[in-house]
């Protein structure tokens, strides 16, 4: 799967979004396009100093790609993936999430976005060290006002899922990091979301783990999840179907073809 990068405004592939709304009942699997950035920046005002961290970037991803996007350390990567997530909001240009445009979107809607549509994993895994794995995995079902039984055994569900059905009643502490990776990706599976976004999954992680979570990955990209995977490292980006380069905020490469040029 080598789709292009979609730079120009009214492609083909814009014929083919619908505008059937966002949320709430919508499905998302049924929309092509699940992101389109068009020409979007940002850039960060810290006092008197500005940093252009994305200086017009446009990107069309469809449902169930699973693309990489690559680039050097303070390229721009944890910034494309905060708008993505919703997190945070381009300073120009326009960003449609399933048609959507998220500008347009109240803080609330984004909230319901974030917590229901879009898994995160982090570098860093980001769980509470002090409650169980399966207390962690439904977490974000409870924000979304699930039900106590319900919860539990969608956790269990998704740390069954990830192979973790022996280790539910572990805190973060007692796991290994490829396992203390495995529980966030349950976490970001328990809510079905229709994209999950990766941020450096591997970055913590020792070779063996990190081929693990891969593996994971991949078995949600044969799932028919959507997955945006960010990395700085190109052995992890190969194993996307699509790998995209950014640099100094700007993308630089379409398709894996031109891989070695991002070196
Ligand atoms: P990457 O994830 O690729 O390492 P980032 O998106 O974190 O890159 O950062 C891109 C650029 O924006 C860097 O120059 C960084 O210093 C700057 N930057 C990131 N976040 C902030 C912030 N909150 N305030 C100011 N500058 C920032
Ligand atoms: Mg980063």
């Amino acid at each position: 799967m080598s789709q292009r990068v979609t730079s120009s405004p009214g492609s083909s592939e814009r014929a083919v979004r619908t505008d059937e709304h966002f949320f709430p009942g919508s499905h998302l699997a049924e929309i092509q396009m699940v992101i389109e950035l068009e020409q979007v920046t940002k850039v960060y005002r810290t006092g008197a100093i500005a940093v252009a961290a994305l200086r017009g970037v446009s990107l069309s991803i469809k449902s169930g790609e699973y693309v990489a996007i690559i680039g050097p350390s303070g390229s721009g990567k944890s910034t494309l993936m905060h708008i993505l997530g919703c997190l945070d909001t381009p300073s120009s240009g326009t960003f449609r999430l399933a048609g959507e445009d998220v500008s347009s979107m109240s803080e609330a809607a984004l909230a319901t976005v974030r917590n229901r549509r879009i898994g995160f994993v982090f570098q860093q895994f980001n769980l509470l060290a002090s409650v169980s794995a399966w207390q962690n995995v439904e977490l974000p079902l409870t924000y979304a006002g699930v039900g106590r039984t319900e919860r539990k055994d969608r956790a269990m569900t998704a740390l069954a899922k990830v192979g973790l059905a022996g280790r539910v009643q572990h805190r973060p502490g007692e796991l290994s990091g490829g396992q203390q990776q495995r529980v966030a990706v349950a976490r970001a599976l328990v809510t079905e979301p229709d994209l999950i976004l990766a941020d450096e999954p591997t970055g913590n992680l020792d070779s063996v783990s990190a081929s693990d979570v891969l593996g994971l990955m991949d078995e949600l990209h044969q799932a028919g999840r959507t997955l945006v995977l960010i990395t700085h490292d190109i052995e992890v980006a190969s194993a996307a179907g699509r790998v995209v380069g950014i640099r100094d905020g700007l993308m630089t490469e379409n398709d894996n073809r031109d891989l070695e040029n991002v070196r």
